[in-house]
């Protein structure tokens, strides 16, 4: 009995987390990410440090499943979810999600502005730097990137944030993507 309990605790556990997990990048998904975002917020919050948000969308992405087909746009996004893993192990605490469809989030506790543009520009040329290997092809990728903080001290609900960082990512594309916006909060 104790060795079937433990066998389907086991189980349990591995489904808890692959609940938590997006199945094309194996990054976590939208739902885990809101848990922790929200977690993350308040723990900011109760220690006065700071946070950073960046939202990550690739540009023109359907014209790369156009041109080059479903599958390469697939490995297009198994790719940047590596790249961002590289690019911001660095970073200590820095959680990373596909937020949906061909955008990723990242929040980067104890990061204030300026510093989120830094790496929110790093991230950027990495994405445009070198071009995704798929049968055979290179497909060139850039993406647009949407950064918002919260100063050490203040308070934001996990929704306002990602709003905020939603304008500075459509601001991005608006004007001419491949570039990093922040958003233009007034105090
Ligand atoms: P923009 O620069 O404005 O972001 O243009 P876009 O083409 O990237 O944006 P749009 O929202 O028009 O299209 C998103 C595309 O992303 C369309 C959809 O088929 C593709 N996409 C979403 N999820 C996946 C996926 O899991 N795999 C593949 N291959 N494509 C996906
Ligand atoms: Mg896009
Ligand atoms: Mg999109």
């Amino acid at each position: 009995l104790s060795a079937a309990l433990e066998q389907l605790a086991e189980a349990n556990s591995r489904l808890r987390e692959s609940n938590r997990r997006d199945v094309l990048t194996g990054m976590f998904n939208r739902r885990h990410f809101r848990e922790v975002f929200e977690q993350m917020l308040q723990q900011a919050h109760e220690t006065r440090q700071p946070l950073s948000l960046m939202l990550i969308d690739l540009d023109h992405f359907k014209h790369v499943n156009d041109e080059y087909g479903h599958l390469a746009g697939d490995e297009c996004l198994r790719a940047l979810a590596r790249m961002l893993n590289q690019c911001l192990s660095s970073e200590p605490g820095a959680v990373i999600a596909r937020f949906g469809g061909e955008e990723f989030v990242v929040v980067l506790p104890g990061v204030a502005s300026p510093r989120v543009l830094d790496i929110a520009e790093k991230v950027r040329k990495h994405i445009g730097g070198e071009p995704v290997h798929y049968a055979g092809q290179q497909i060139a990728i850039t993406a647009s990137i949407g950064v918002h903080s919260v100063p050490a001290g203040a308070t934001a609900s996990a929704d306002e944030v990602l709003h905020h960082a939603d304008d500075a990512l459509y601001s991005a594309k608006n004007s001419g993507r491949n570039r990093v916006h922040a958003a233009a909060v007034l105090a």
